[in-house]
């Protein structure tokens, strides 16, 4: 079948893979909409020759949550950023509202915010992803007892999205109140978001201070509360070491000192990235090599200080690539869920290169939020790319369903429908939405259909 393009870039039977390479599929065409009329007339297109349609933004997820075998579709040029609209009453520190492009990526978005004098209130740990991508996976950073909430979705204020019937929608709290809960983390399931409008405020910098500490420590300064006292809080824990990088960002002056350059070089770049690069294939060469490797890795990244503009601190350069699975945990649970992954590690004997990532968040009320209603631990596991994940992400999916663990949707897991409407009080209510808007499942994949039952 030959599907004719409105915009004349569409290409055919072209392999797609994610960052990491855990999913991947051959989609019947590629389109590259230059605007939403464009959008409109694909959609409706896809939905009368019978093709499912998917959205993608940087191909980020681990997930095959982005995956078709129909029409996928790439908002890159929908990647405007309007004049931001000072708000009558700021919402707390949130001053300004901004609607943006679906497709820009977060560190555009960054740049021109700044040029405004505007930042968003939290970001993940990288900026490659676009807003669509990334609020429609639940995409989060790490919170702390003065800080915002941790996730992106929740910085949402209206979307606008092309739905099934092809007409162009918006969404708020005020207007069409359910797609809004449902589209501001959607999964890419109720549409193609074409325009995303956020809360923002006034520029602001973070002072980082990054120490090892005694794991012991770190998490009894979390269980009473201290760790968490400030605005972002998150710790690594190297397996096979007793030790944790603990790293908290909170909010200072403007005119504070700036980052020493060659420190966040060594830091950043030599070890996090080119010899973080070499380690994973010694460590695949040799695995037994794996448990020394952790021990040095985790002494040689010493104190530091600095402060830098909230997203530069916020985020980092991850050019190792790695597999990855997160479960959002109830925040008690956390010491629990991190001495069973130790136990399982010693009594199998499995070598893991990477830290276990810690992230923190307040409950929120985003429908298929990780955090929604339950103040939250994240913890995240990663492995090498090359190396085979299975054995360890299973037996970490096995120890969290113990403390109802809710898979990052953007993250590798097996979970299905039955348990995460177990999961998610508001399972049911999204399912409803997405049946109104797209009864005939045109935005639908296999990940999908495993998640949501349909
Ligand atoms: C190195 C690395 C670091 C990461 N760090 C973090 C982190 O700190 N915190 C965290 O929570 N996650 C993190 N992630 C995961 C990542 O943020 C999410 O998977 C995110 O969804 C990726 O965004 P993307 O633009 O690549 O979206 P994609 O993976 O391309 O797509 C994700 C979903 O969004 C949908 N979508 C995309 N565009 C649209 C649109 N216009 N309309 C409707 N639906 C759309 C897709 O259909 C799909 O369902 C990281 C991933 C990597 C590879």
């Amino acid at each position: 079948m030959v599907f004719s393009s409105p915009t004349g870039d569409a290409a055919r039977q072209q392999p797609w893979t994610t960052w990491g390479g855990s999913a991947s599929c051959t989609p019947a065409h590629r389109f590259a909409p230059r605007s939403v009329g464009d959008v409109v007339r694909v959609v409706r297109r896809a939905r009368e020759v019978g093709r499912t349609v998917r959205a993608v933004g940087a191909g980020h997820s681990f997930s095959p949550v982005a995956t078709t075998d129909g029409v996928m579709l790439s908002l890159d040029a929908l990647d405007h950023v309007d004049q931001p609209v000072r708000l009558a009453s700021p919402e707390g520190r949130v001053t300004h509202e901004v609607r943006v492009g679906a497709g820009i990526r977060l560190h555009a978005l960054n740049d021109a915010l700044a040029a405004h004098g505007l930042a968003l209130s939290n970001l993940g740990d990288i900026d490659r992803q676009s807003i669509a991508g990334a609020i429609s996976t639940g995409t989060h950073g790490t919170g702390g007892d003065a800080g915002t909430g941790a996730g992106l979705a929740a910085q949402v204020r209206a979307v606008e999205l092309v739905v099934a019937d092809g007409s162009v929608v918006r969404a708020s709290r005020d207007e069409n109140p359910d797609l809004f809960e449902a589209a501001r983390l959607g999964l890419g399931a109720l549409g193609v978001l074409v325009s995303v409008t956020l809360g923002a405020e006034p520029a602001y910098v973070l002072q980082a201070r990054e120490e090892p500490w005694p794991l012991e420590r770190a998490l009894g300064a979390v269980a009473d509360g201290s760790f968490l006292a400030g605005d972002h809080a998150e710790l690594y824990w190297f397996p096979h070491t007793r030790t944790a990088l603990t790293k908290r960002n909170d909010r200072r002056a403007l005119d504070d000192a700036p980052l020493d350059p060659l420190r966040g070089w060594v830091d950043d770049e030599l070890l996090s990235n080119g010899v973080f690069e070499l380690t994973n294939r010694l460590a695949r060469a040799v695995p037994g090599s794996i448990p020394t490797i952790n021990r040095v890795s985790s002494r040689a990244l010493g104190a530091r200080r600095f402060t830098a503009p909230s997203h530069e601190v916020f985020v980092s350069r991850r050019r190792v690539r790695f597999v990855e699975s997160e479960w959002a945990v109830p925040l008690e649970a956390v010491a629990d869920v991190l001495r069973d992954v130790e136990d399982w590690l010693a009594r199998t004997g499995e070598l893991v290169s990477f830290p276990v990532e810690v992230r923190f968040a307040r409950a929120d009320d985003v429908w298929l939020s990780t955090s929604h209603g339950r103040a939250t631990a994240y913890v995240a596991v990663h492995q090498y790319w090359r190396t085979d994940p299975t054995r360890y992400f299973t037996a970490v999916q096995e120890i969290v369903a113990a403390y109802d663990g809710r898979p990052h949707w953007g993250k590798m897991h097996t979970l299905g429908a039955e348990r995460l409407r177990e999961l998610y009080p508001r399972f049911d209510d999204f399912v409803a939405v997405r049946d109104a808007v797209d009864p005939d499942g045109v935005f639908t994949n296999g990940y999908l259909e495993r998640v949501l039952g349909r």
